[in-house]
């Protein structure tokens, strides 16, 4: 019996469809039902409170995705302890920083890694691998299949999700039980989730977009997930007749569209297709629609905010937009240095109020007084602009800008231009310092498989398209663009690579 109310708990429980009726399919022929994911995470809720976890502490993972994970993350949520997921990737010194940072009771890691990390008056170590074996897991099997859960209100934290901290030091965003109930409600609403869905879910579970967005919604419409470990386009073909919905970040597309298997038949049984983390081509939009008649639903958000805006499901999903703010959402464009009001179509910084937006940075109080506006308005760090439709554009982030000899240029405008020259695949513009401009705007550019296309070339198409301030002053050819596993472009590894090229410092 619940003594007291857990808000996120609380509800994922009351939508939850009968017991038997499959959550996640694990595409391998085995199937978890919504009864196993209930017993599931209460034998880890009753493994953390074992453990010491109390309501609060935070319990730090770092390993591969596996529905082990899912039902630790409920766990979390029962015991109110404040789940803490980590990259994969991530060596050992940084996750050491992160340990230190958020000071968890519990560090839940893979058992191969071996590498050491510090345990003197840290966290207890348990491990989970991706086949569900680990300590931590023969610890839950003997432990009861029912919890009475920790009473948790809406402002308790449920996670906290660490930035990618490109720009310094990674930020740890402290996400609430209302703010992940709420927007995952919104969510489920706007883009008409019911329990007759069957949700492909190849995304990582340690960032906000696996983690938060396809599960919370699976689970808060009674919806079945294919639970993958990764994204595979071969495989995603292979489940494609047996879902209704996808979420992915851009980069499943375009590899997705690399498939001769990719055709309308191959979609008929697909109700919705959903882009996020990273801007999706108007190209790929338009490619996507010809082969499978579906219009990509693209959304915006953050760690730090969820999800802000949506193309609609109902009215026109328009490329390169990533349409209006979610009902209950706020979202405003300000002028980045007076916050003064910017009209539609002016370009300037994006704010956002809600009850999605996160409690601030974890143990960094001014760095997130800073962040705010005094009326509560969070400012996100990206650029963008309302179109007279309502839509938001969305520019790039604020640091991505470059400022060339006093002028600002805005890569995206850059990008679009470059990345319509035929014999161009994609294009990432950047800032490098420059003697005489402070910074030089300089274009990044993979070109199609059989292209022959020159620097000259390139900026002779540019030349009647753009001033000759935005011009880039050199243009590089490379293989891929370097990107991070959400599908982002990591400019800050090419404003790294190229330093040098001006000869200025
Ligand atoms: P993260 O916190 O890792 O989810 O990254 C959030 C950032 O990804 C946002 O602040 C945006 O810069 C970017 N982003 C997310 N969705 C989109 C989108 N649909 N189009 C363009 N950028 C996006």
């Amino acid at each position: 019996m619940t003594l007291s109310g857990n808000r996120l708990y609380d509800l994922i429980r009351s939508r939850a469809p009968e017991g038997r009726r499959i959550f996640a399919d694990l595409g391998d022929g085995r199937g978890v039902t919504y009864a196993e994911i209930e017993a599931g995470s209460a034998r880890y809720a009753n493994a953390l409170a074992s453990l010491g976890v109390a309501p609060g502490d935070r319990v730090a993972v770092q390993v591969e995705k596996s529905i082990d994970v899912i039902m630790l993350y409920l766990g979390c949520l029962r015991a109110g302890a404040v789940f803490l997921p980590l990259n994969t990737a991530y060596t050992a010194a940084e996750v050491d920083y992160f340990l230190d940072d958020a000071g968890p009771k519990l560090f839940v890691r893979d058992p191969s890694r071996s590498d050491p990390v510090r345990t003197e008056g840290g966290p207890v170590v348990m491990t989970l691998d991706a086949a569900g074996a680990g300590s931590l897991v023969d610890l839950a099997r003997a432990q009861p299949t029912t919890f009475s859960n920790a009473s948790r209100g809406p402002d308790d934290l449920a996670a906290i999700l660490y930035t990618s901290g490109t720009t310094g030091r990674s930020k740890g965003a402290m996400l609430s039980h209302e703010n992940l109930a709420a927007n995952s409600l919104t969510l489920v609403d706007a883009w008409r989730f019911t329990s007759d869905d069957v949700l492909i879910h190849a995304l990582p579970i340690f960032h906000t977009h696996g983690l938060f967005v396809a599960t919370n919604v699976a689970l808060l419409s009674g919806a079945s997930v294919i639970f993958l470990p990764r994204f595979d386009p071969k495989q995603i073909l292979a489940v494609m007749p047996r879902a209704t919905a996808m979420m992915g970040v851009p980069t499943f597309y375009t590899r997705l569209l690399r498939e001769p298997g990719l055709d309308r038949a191959a979609a008929a049984g697909m109700r919705l297709f959903i882009s996020g983390s990273a801007p999706l081509l108007a190209e790929t939009h338009r490619e996507w629609r010809e082969r499978t008649g579906h219009a990509i639903l693209e959304r915006y958000g953050m760690t730090e905010t969820n999800m802000n805006t949506s193309n609609p499901y109902d009215g026109e999903r328009v490329a390169g937009t990533v349409g209006p703010p979610l009902p209950g959402v706020e979202l405003r464009i300000a002028d980045p240095e007076t916050g003064a009001l910017l009209g539609p179509n002016e370009v300037g910084m994006i704010e956002v109020r809600g009850p999605n937006v996160f409690r601030g940075y974890w143990r960094m109080p001014e760095k997130t007084a800073k962040e705010f506006r005094p009326d509560g308005f969070f400012i996100t760090g990206d650029l963008g602009k309302i179109d007279s439709d309502g839509y938001v554009h969305i520019v790039g982030r604020a640091r991505d800008l470059v400022i060339t000899g006093g002028f600002n240029v805005y890569p995206k405008e850059v990008e679009t231009e470059i990345d319509a020259i035929a014999g161009v695949l994609e294009s990432a513009v950047i800032g490098v310092p420059h003697a005489d401009f402070g910074e030089g705007v300089t274009a990044v550019v993979v070109r199609r498989d059989d292209a022959t296309l020159t620097e000259s070339d390139v900026l002779r198409a540019l030349e009647s398209r753009l001033a000759k301030f935005k011009l880039p002053k050199r243009v590089i050819f490379v293989e891929s663009l370097p990107r991070n596993t959400m599908g982002k472009v990591q400019k800050n590894v090419l404003r790294e690579s190229y330093r040098a090229i001006y000869g200025a410092r």
